[in-house]
């Protein structure tokens, strides 16, 4: 349907420095969760779609990296002024396509801005090594240079930060770029893409293919397409992990996780409490990082639970827009069915869920599940072993902090586990042990800041270099080493040597 037929605004891509209209006539609604509202409609793009951003793409190539290295750090220093001018803006944009609170999304936003500060740092990060004499009168040094044309396949949960995990640091490194959001949550890359069109790149620096599987297939397979950063779910990371690196990419695939918080008898409880009710209501428990399994040791499960129970009944559930809100919507209703199913089969299984939310009272008409917290969950159980994805926390009790790593250690996912806990004893078996890229002590989200790599282990992550931090340089990068000797000894074009 177009524009004019349904009154509702059809996006369009972005290519080769202009905004283009899709190909293909295919489209599908952007929905506001919180209100069951259409914000838009996105064109799900074709192969032609994707082989005009290939070709502007491989065309720009020369002109973006004969760039200087400190324009190219200047460029995304303009950028970060530009984000931070529309923060609000981005954050709005962030809540009403995708239902996290506010100030979730402020928070989002700062960390996608991170992102181009810690990518502005170019000039130093790129810099090479160079060995004098590894023989005699020979030298050896290695030069960075860039990849060639990179491209990012995104999910809904974070449309602000996770595409900036990426196209700030492929762009600064010298490569050019093609961006493919989820298309439950196109909007708010459009705000981002109205600022990069700002900055005067030379087209085709950066493109944006909205759509669905047909796009990522496609860039999968593409000839013209270098590399590949994917973020979203396990079973669709294998994928394009497998079919990149067939196609003879350079590939990184993260995917989904299962991430548990361990608490020690003598954790702090007030503060575990808060720690915990942000890691797994935050986003309505829909991020990667989300702790979706408290493991208690001994006794911390009964000074634990009655408090965590009271904290979670009194969250207020509601349209992620509204300043007091603290659990927004899911991402569509079927998501919040899907998740209404998972606490049903988890009761069935033998789980008793102390707070259920699976018919909140006095929510509006949108995607709403309340927050859930299951206890006497056991490590065999759906409800310990799956990604849910939603705002629903099980609870294990293990009788000493071995088990309790044995439990996190049985877990298909790796990516980020806490400990909560006044004992540097116990902190230093866990952080030593535990099987997860990314450990936090007191912590419930420990997403690592822009300028550490941020990944998990296992089936939470297929590849070698992490996203962000130091790994993003050597993602979109190609090492060249260089050895060399010169012959001459006497007098060239009127230079002159002493022999020594
Ligand atoms: P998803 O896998 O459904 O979609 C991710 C992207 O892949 C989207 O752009 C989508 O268009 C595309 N896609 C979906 N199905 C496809 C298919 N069959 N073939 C090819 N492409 C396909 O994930 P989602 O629901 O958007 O996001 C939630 C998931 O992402 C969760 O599992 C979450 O844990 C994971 N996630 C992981 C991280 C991390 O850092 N490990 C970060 C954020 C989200």
């Amino acid at each position: 349907m177009t524009t004019a037929e349904t009154g509702v605004r059809l996006l369009d891509n972005y290519i080769g420095g202009r905004w283009t209209a899709s190909s293909s006539s295919a489209a599908l609604p952007v929905t506001n969760p919180a209100t069951g509202d259409t914000l838009a409609r996105v064109p799900l793009s074709d192969p032609a779609d994707l082989d005009a951003a290939v070709s502007a793409a491989r065309e720009a190539l020369p002109a973006w990296r004969g760039v200087s290295v400190i324009e190219r750090g200047r460029r995304l220093f303009q950028l970060r002024q530009a984000l931070d001018a529309r923060r609000e803006e981005l954050a709005r944009s962030v809540t009403s396509e995708m239902g996290k609170t506010i100030g979730d999304a402020r928070a989002e936003v700062a960390r996608m801005i991170e992102m181009v500060e810690c990518a502005c740092a170019v000039p130093t990060t790129l810099q090479g090594r160079i060995l004098e004499d590894v023989s005699r009168g020979v030298d050896a040094e290695t030069v960075r240079q860039p990849v060639g044309v990179c491209a990012a396949i995104v999910p809904f949960n974070f449309p602000a930060m996770v595409p900036f995990w990426f196209l700030p640091f492929a762009i600064a490194c010298g490569n050019t770029f093609i961006l493919k959001p989820s298309e439950q949550v196109p909007l708010t890359q459009q705000l981002a893409f109205e600022m990069l069109d700002q900055l005067d790149l030379p087209p085709g620096v950066v493109n944006l293919v909205n759509g669905g599987r047909e796009v990522v297939e496609g860039i999968l397979d593409h000839p013209g397409i270098d590399a590949v950063s994917f973020v979203g779910s396990a079973p669709v990371a294998r994928i394009v992990y497998e079919r990149s690196a067939k196609a003879g990419k350079r590939v990184q695939a993260l995917g989904g996780a299962k991430n548990h918080m361990v608490v020690m008898p003598d954790a702090v409880i007030d503060k575990t409490v808060a720690g915990i009710i942000g890691s797994a209501f935050g986003a309505a428990g829909q991020r990667c990082m989300a702790g979706s399994v408290v493991v208690t040791v001994g006794e911390a499960h009964d000074r634990l639970v009655p408090p965590l129970c009271e904290a979670t009944e009194r969250l207020r559930i509601g349209d992620g827009i509204e300043e007091d809100t603290d659990v927004g919507p899911v991402i569509s209703d079927r998501a919040r069915d899907r998740i209404g199913a998972a606490i049903g089969r988890a009761a069935e299984d033998g789980a008793r869920p102390v707070v259920d939310g699976r018919d909140p009272d006095e929510v509006p008409d949108g995607a709403y599940v309340g927050p859930t917290i299951l206890d006497g969950v056991t490590p065999e159980m759906e409800a310990a072993r799956e990604e849910i994805f939603g705002p629903v926390l099980s609870i294990i009790a293990a009788k000493s902090l071995d088990e309790a790593i044995e439990i996190v250690g049985q877990s298909r996912f790796g990516n980020g586990v806490s400990i909560f806990t006044e004992s540097g004893a116990a902190v230093r078996r866990f952080r030593h042990q535990v099987q997860a890229g990314m450990v936090g002590v007191n912590i419930g989200v420990a997403a690592p800041v822009a300028f550490f790599p941020f990944s998990g282990w296992k089936d939470s992550f297929l590849g070698d270099l992490h996203a962000h931090g130091p790994d993003a340089v050597e993602f979109y990068t190609r090492k060249k080493t260089v050895t060399s000797r010169w012959f001459s000894s006497g007098q060239t074009s009127g230079t002159y040597f002493v022999e020594n």
